[in-house]
């Protein structure tokens, strides 16, 4: 995806030689930074005010990383230590807001290319949300409850004094989900003796939203339907292939078969399963309950479909693919092969799953692409809505919060549609969605000076 303008590819390859230089091997955050100022740059040239100002030279370096180590017991009484960290990029816009995520594969390069793209996230939803992200390199599979709650507690003890409800707001992501935060809630409580909206994705019994563990794979799926009413289509009889069975494939999975399309694979760490005639909805709740509550892999499950070991499910033929597992897991190969099937849109319900390669392919064929930064921010609006209804002490109805996600996702589609629409050829999300979120950070931090 080459910049329009000779000058223009010049400023770019000077500003991540540099980007590269400030920060050796961290080759996620590069990919992410990348691929925003390629978006923005064109518009950002012209604006003398902006460079003068070095905004993007700014936006591209964190408020700060808090670094730390996690001392914890197991339970044969073993003494183990994790690193963490909480990277608060931007608070332009609001608090910081942005998930936390427990995977061994965990580093700063990573929570860096994860808090980036939040900030640009939280900007397109219209709530007041900085961005963030944080999390460690500890493993919770195969660890006990118990082991998990001296984890999440140890991780407390230190982060709590970095975050609060307007400084902040911490919720989960890969492997971190409710009984994480709820470990976490605890122990923020016990610290600071007192209750507040500082974590989202909270049990509904203490101050969680209705629809926030549906929010990222309902508002994919919402999306996704905005980019086919556009073409004058729907999603109904569609062939949908979804990587991943967490949280937003699960719900993704869920909310699209209520829209009558057929889900033809899931996929986990260690393979996936086919389903040549569609999932169905009673099979959708027993792997829901394997995954979620017995934390069992979909090898388990291989009576429900055709179940490939160490296979990604991109050759299966599908019309729209929706990646909801990890970064880069789409990758040039699996472009071709999803191509070679025809495949005509990519909604992506993770975050940067599909390579820079892959990505330049998709928009040379004129693929519709939409970038986890506005197709997966149903779940950050969601946790903005928990935040507020935290403040005024209330809770809205799951028909409440529903139809406010829906009008959030659509309003995301509209940004990108403003920014992204070029004339000749498809939308191009990726631009629309980078543009769109750019401006708003670039305009409050351009209004505050040099801070
Ligand atoms: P979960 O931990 O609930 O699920 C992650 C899923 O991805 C699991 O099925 C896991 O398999 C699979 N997976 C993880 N790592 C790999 C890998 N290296 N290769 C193949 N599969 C893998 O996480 P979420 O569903 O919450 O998050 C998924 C993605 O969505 C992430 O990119 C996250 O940042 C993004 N996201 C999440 C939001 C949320 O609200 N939860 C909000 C916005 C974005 P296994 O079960 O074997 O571990």
């Amino acid at each position: 995806m080459a910049l329009p303008t000779p000058g223009e590819e010049r400023e770019f390859r000077a500003f991540m030689t540099g980007l590269r230089r400030r920060n050796p091997h961290e080759t996620e955050f590069h990919q992410a930074v990348a691929e925003v100022v390629e978006s923005v740059l064109p518009w950002y040239l012209q604006h003398d005010n902006l460079r003068q100002s070095q905004i993007l030279e700014r936006v591209t370096e964190p408020d700060r990383i808090i670094s730390f180590r996690v001392t914890w017991e197991t339970d044969s009484g073993e003494i183990r230590a994790n690193r963490a960290w909480r990277v608060q990029f931007n608070h332009a816009l609001g608090p910081y807001k942005g998930g936390l995520r427990f995977h061994p594969s965990v580093n700063q390069s990573i929570l860096k290319f994860l808090g980036f793209e939040q900030i640009f996230k939280n900007s397109l939803t219209g709530l007041p949300m900085g961005g963030a992200k944080g999390g460690a390199n500890f493993n919770p599979k195969g660890k006990s409850d118990r082991e998990v709650m001296r984890f999440c507690q140890s991780l407390m003890t230190e982060l709590h004094r970095h975050i609060g409800e307007d400084t902040d707001v911490p919720a989960g992501d890969i492997g971190v989900g409710g009984r994480e935060i709820s470990y976490l809630f605890g122990q923020y409580m016990r610290l600071e003796n007192r209750w507040s909206g500082v974590l989202t994705g909270k049990g509904l019994s203490f101050g969680g939203s209705a629809v926030r563990k549906e929010a990222t794979g309902w508002g994919c799926v919402y999306f996704c339907e905005e980019m086919l009413r556009q073409l004058g289509d729907s999603l109904e009889g569609k062939r949908v292939s979804v990587s991943g069975s967490g949280n937003v494939a699960l719900y993704a999975a869920q909310k699209l078969m209520e829209h009558r399309s057929k889900v033809v694979t899931l996929s986990d760490s260690r393979g996936f399963l086919h389903f040549p005639d569609g999932l169905k909805e009673e099979h959708w709740e027993q792997i829901r309950s394997a995954k979620e509550e017995k934390r069992a892999p979909l090898s388990s499950l291989s009576d429900l479909g055709n179940y490939y070991p160490e296979a990604k499910p991109w050759a299966v033929p599908c019309d729209i693919a929706m990646p909801c597992a990890t970064q880069n897991e789409l990758d040039v190969k699996d472009a071709q092969k999803l191509l070679e099937n025809k495949v005509f849109a990519v909604c992506e319900g993770a975050n940067m799953p599909v390579t820079h390669e892959a990505a330049s392919l998709f928009h040379e064929k004129g693929i519709l692409h939409a970038p986890g930064k506005a197709s997966n921010a149903g779940g950050v609006a969601v946790s903005g809505l928990e935040q507020s209804q935290n403040a005024m002490r209330l809770s809205w109805s799951r028909g409440e919060v529903d139809q406010r996600l829906r009008g959030i996702m659509s309003e995301i589609h509209a940004r990108c549609l403003s920014d992204g629409t070029t004339g000749e050829g498809p939308v191009n999300y990726i631009k629309g969605a980078n543009l769109a979120g750019f401006k708003k950070v670039a305009e409050a931090m351009l209004a505050y000076g040099a801070v």
